[in-house]
């Protein structure tokens, strides 16, 4: 908690340095909307350079907060940046600059050239927030986004330097170019520099398992003499796989489906959803894979006063339970949970097996409840979706003590996370992991 507030308040100062320092050096009477106007646009510069530290997964701020928290907060600041430089002109020609500065078409170059800038930004937010309404495959969009994200920083660099009275102090200059450098060199290190180290020292897949008509569970191992990368039960990593020539090579994130008490390899669990993930099949024992890890809040180990465990699992979202329940097996635990796990048939259910094994193992004190939304003929269990009744009735009158992990597909989440708040489940005592960074 004291590491993400420090952090915050580390984000709060750099966005308002340029404000301060502009103000300190330079004690010229100034009118206050224009002032405010150059104020919304010195902000918005440091946002956006602060986007990059953001993206580039520098594990000493996602721990803090986890990677779900740092995407969403990362969209939520691009929103705030396109309000401050839309309000930049607004401002300057209410403040004494003219309407001119909007409307005319006889305007220098400078001014074109932040006009276009403003424009490719909420281009990029756009097509950011709604990639999926408009359409546009995720590599398309990401491409997009890596080539847009460094062209309007660079634009709104020149721009600033060019134009920007408050620029003018030699500390300002210097606070801009290190901002620019430090932009770039991020950006160059997550794009370039990384995955190439990351290439270099891949894994190799050792096991390839099916575990229904379209899930498979690929187990990979570090080089010789290197260990498993540090991870939680319950994280996820970043997996580009080298295959075959003719199978994509994309990075796609997955939970990590082993336990950290395995020590020879590290397994994802991944279910075809998509033109990537069918391909899953066709991955062949020897091939390579840049595993970057490990990311992520989702993990009982970080709540170690936590007894009394329920975990909601839908599908595929099985995958960050499974390592938690494999973790406290292998750990000997003694802790109690009850796992609701919902399928839409019987052949669907992933980890059958082994979940029956776990619960008959008594490390921990293990219930499993499969709820099949279209039960096979004959079967016995609980049927439909997981409700508010269903949590009440399984779980017993007494939810207050006890801690929620969730996690399936979003419209699921969605209305577990919305049953147990009804039941006056305290927010702290729900954690959720949404297999999707766009929901
Ligand atoms: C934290 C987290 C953990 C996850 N754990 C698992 C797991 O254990 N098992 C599992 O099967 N699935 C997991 N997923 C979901 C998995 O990442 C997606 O199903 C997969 O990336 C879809 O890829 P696709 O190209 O086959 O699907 P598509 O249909 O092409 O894409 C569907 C959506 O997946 C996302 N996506 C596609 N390509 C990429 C990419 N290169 N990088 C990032 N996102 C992309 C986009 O949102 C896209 O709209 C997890 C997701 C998250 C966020």
């Amino acid at each position: 908690m004291l590491g993400a507030v420090s952090r915050l308040v580390l984000y709060t100062g750099l966005v308002s340095l340029p404000v301060v320092l502009a103000a300190l050096l330079d004690v010229e009477p100034k009118r206050f909307a224009s002032e405010l106007g150059k104020h919304c646009a010195l902000m918005a510069f440091v946002i956006l350079i602060l986007q990059f530290v953001m993206a580039a997964r520098i594990q000493w701020i996602e721990r803090a907060f986890g990677f779900d928290i740092l995407i969403r907060f990362h969209k939520r600041m691009a929103v705030f940046a396109g309000f401050l430089l839309l309000a930049h002109p607004l401002l300057l020609a209410a403040g004494g600059g003219g309407w001119r500065l909007l409307v005319g078409l006889d305007l220098p170059w400078v001014i074109w050239l932040g006009k276009a800038t403003l424009l490719i930004l909420l281009l990029n937010i756009c097509l950011s927030s709604f990639q999926r309404s408009f359409g546009v495959k995720f590599e398309k969009w990401r491409l997009g986004h890596d080539i847009g994200g460094p062209l309007i920083i660079a634009m709104a660099f020149t721009q600033s330097w060019v134009v920007g009275h408050d620029l003018r102090p030699a500390g300002m200059k210097a606070l801009w170019v290190v901002a620019l450098v430090s932009a770039i060199c991020l950006f160059v290190y997550h794009v370039l520099v990384r995955p190439r180290r990351l290439k270099r020292q891949a894994y190799r897949v050792i096991d390839v398992q099916p575990e229904t008509e379209d899930v498979w569970t690929v187990r990979m191992s570090p080089p010789e003499g290197r260990p498993i990368y540090r991870y939680l039960p319950g994280q996820f990593h970043f997996v580009t796989f080298y295959r075959n020539r003719n199978l994509p090579v994309e990075e796609h994130h997955w939970t990590i489906s082993s336990s950290p008490t395995e020590e020879d390899y590290v397994s994802s669990t991944i279910k075809a959803s998509g033109d990537f993930t069918s391909t899953m099949g066709r991955t062949k024992v020897g091939d390579r894979a840049a595993v970057h890890g490990a990311f992520g809040r989702f993990s009982y180990v970080l709540h170690p006063e936590e007894n009394d465990l329920v975990f909601v699992a839908g599908g595929i979202g099985i995958t960050p339970l499974m390592s938690m329940l494999r973790h406290m097996r292998d750990t000997q635990d003694t802790r109690s949970v009850l796992l609701v796990y919902a399928n839409r048939e019987k052949s669907r259910i992933v980890f059958r097996k082994e979940l029956s094994e776990i619960e008959a193992g008594g490390h921990p004190r293990l219930k499993v409840v499969h709820v099949l939304s279209r039960p096979n003929e004959g079967w016995q269990g609980e049927t439909g979706h997981v409700d508010g009744e269903k949590i009440e009735r399984l779980c017993g009158e007494d939810l207050g003590e006890k801690t929620f992990y969730v996690c399936g597909p979003p419209p699921m989440l969605k209305a577990v996370v919305a049953a147990l708040k009804n039941m006056h489940v305290r927010d702290k005592r729900i954690r959720v992991e949404i297999f999707s960074f766009l929901e």
